[in-house]
């Protein structure tokens, strides 16, 4: 038994596959302790600051003093406590919609949301770089399952002749991302509600890297194109701009009332602690506020500080991919190269991960930067510097 796995570890060793787990010491925050020394954490969702927030430490810390810690129960048995509904009497406000439902995790509503809504004799069409939660929830949910290339409309479109004509009376359901994890660009989301008007398919909209930080208060793509009413199914997390864990669904009465009764990501496990649903309304509370709008200007300050502070070359790479978020990939395409200039620019004090497959295709390695309001313009033109310097050194000896 002992040298079970040890072939293939090996093998993800010699491809640069290989994840270590790194261990952190101190809060989510743009300067973190990793054994002993300060780095500057280019990788983090916390794409407002929010995760170490006292607003957000003082509504858990209330919270926890009034009910305790865990939730002892699923939410269907024992375990919606007032700061649940509470929650999602604010993310429905929010998001402008009937109903919300918040889950354990944004990889459990993803699956759970999809697991529910589809079956055998339906088809879910899925663009090519959905998040797993949505592809392992698709094919949890037994529908045929067809992939569609990145953002491409006119391959969707021909999906959807399809699917239709086999079958005229099933449900068609379209998933993807507003803002994409690994690229960082987003989806044509007015086209994407054309063609599902047309073919009388549903709209899921995973909004996990928009919220907080596009739209009007920070409420995603939809509400920034004005098209909330159009998505049927939103989805998000509460763990990336939001600060604190977990995931919702939003959408109408119907659906979440259907999500209570068959997401078994909802059903099957234990209610997520009350206290952090009170941290991550003390979240919605604030990326509502003018507070929540002024910090999402200087996130969007210190994103245009990292792109002029980039090479021309970058720069137009990203211009190419349309990127509009707090993420930007430094594509390096070979996985060693990619984790050779992540660990130079360890080296230099900055944390910049080298995202590789399965997150993303083999041979599509590359440097992912996150920007947060809480980065300095100072740690961004310093990571900027060292960026140019390093990839050129290492384009140089490829
Ligand atoms: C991070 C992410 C999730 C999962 O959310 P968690 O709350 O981290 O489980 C789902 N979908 C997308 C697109 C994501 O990026």
């Amino acid at each position: 038994m002992s040298d079970l796995f040890n072939a293939e570890l090996h093998e993800l060793r010699a491809q640069s596959l290989h994840r270590k787990l790194r261990e952190i010491g101190s809060a989510q925050a743009p300067e973190v302790q990793i054994v002993g020394r300060r780095l500057v954490n280019f990788s983090s969702n916390d794409y407002l600051g929010l995760a170490s927030d006292p607003l957000l430490c003082e509504a858990a810390t209330a919270a926890i003093a009034e009910y305790g810690v865990g939730a002892g129960a699923s939410r269907i048995v024992s375990g919606t406590f007032s700061p649940h509904v509470r929650l999602e009497a604010a993310l429905a406000k929010w998001k402008g919609t009937q109903a919300a439902l918040s889950f354990s995790s944004g990889y459990a509503a993803a699956v759970g949301t999809l697991q529910a809504i589809a079956g055998k004799n339906d088809v879910v069409l899925l663009d090519k770089l959905s998040h797993a939660s949505l592809v392992d929830g698709a094919k949890l949910s037994g529908a045929t399952i067809r992939v569609f290339p990145h953002n491409h409309l006119g391959k969707l479109e021909s999906h959807l002749e399809g699917a239709r004509r086999e079958n005229p009376d099933g449900r068609i359901v379209i998933v993807t991302e507003a803002v994409f994890s690994t690229d960082g660009d987003r989806a044509p989301l007015r086209q994407l509600v054309g063609l599902k008007k047309r073919f009388a398919a549903v709209l899921v909209l995973d909004e996990a890297h928009s919220i907080g930080v596009i739209g009007p208060n920070g409420r995603g793509l939809a509400a920034d194109e004005g098209l909330t009413k159009h998505v049927d199914i939103h989805i998000g997390t509460l763990g990336k701009a939001l600060g604190a864990s977990g995931g919702y669904v939003c959408g109408s009465r119907s659906l979440i009332d259907w999500l209570i009764n068959r997401a078994r990501a909802f059903i099957f496990t234990t209610a997520p602690p009350p206290a952090l649903a009170a941290a991550a309304q003390a979240a919605i509370d604030f990326v509502s506020s003018q507070a929540g709008d002024e910090c999402r200007l200087l996130l969007w300050q210190r994103i245009a500080t990292l792109r002029s502070g980039l090479d021309g070359g970058v720069q137009t790479e990203l211009d190419a991919i349309q990127a509009g978020s707090a993420i930007h990939p430094i594509v390096i395409g070979d996985e060693i190269e990619a984790v050779e200039l992540s660990r130079a620019l360890y080296a230099e004090g900055f944390l910049v991960p080298a995202v590789r497959y399965p997150a993303v295709a083999k041979g599509a390695a590359r440097l992912r930067i996150a920007v947060t309001a809480a980065h300095s313009e100072k740690q961004i033109s310093g990571l900027a510097e060292a960026v140019n310097r390093l990839r050129a050194d290492v384009t140089l000896a490829a």
